[in-house]
């Protein structure tokens, strides 16, 4: 298994880790396989979404703010009921397809880090499974 650690920077963000999964890949010179990667924690999120336009991007956090408001009657104590609900609608983990020591990702995709309760230091979980 593999550990990236990740710094954000705002309450919500998404970060492109596109480079640094495709590195491990690649640095593990595995051909054909899967590399699951996953976010180990309640309040942020892996999706995999077009990288070509940062509008993207900001429309999804956007519109997630709208469906789910910061401020709202939420029963749990803590004050960030938004994040754990944005990140149980994200998703913690993504399941990739490596093929030809490349990931497959179509032409726009790439892996998002999802932070919806920043800043702070966050990490990620690579593993990988050769076939
Ligand atoms: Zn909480």
């Amino acid at each position: 298994m593999e550990c990236i650690k990740i710094k954000t920077s705002k309450r919500n963000e998404l970060i492109d880790i596109t480079s640094e999964i495709q590195a491990i890949v690649s640095k593990s010179k595995i051909k054909e396989g899967i590399c699951v990667v996953y976010c180990p924690h309640t309040t942020a999120g892996i999706t995999i979404n077009e990288n070509a336009d940062p509008d993207v991007k900001s429309d999804i956090l956007n519109r997630l703010g709208a469906i789910v408001p910061e401020n709202e009657n939420y029963s749990h104590s803590e004050g960030n009921s938004d994040a754990h609900i944005k990140s149980a609608l994200i998703g913690n983990n993504q399941t990739l397809i490596v093929s030809d020591g490349k990931l497959q990702l179509g032409s726009w995709g790439g892996i998002f880090f999802s932070e919806f309760d920043g800043p702070r230091q966050r990490q990620v979980l690579v593993q990988l499974i050769k076939q």
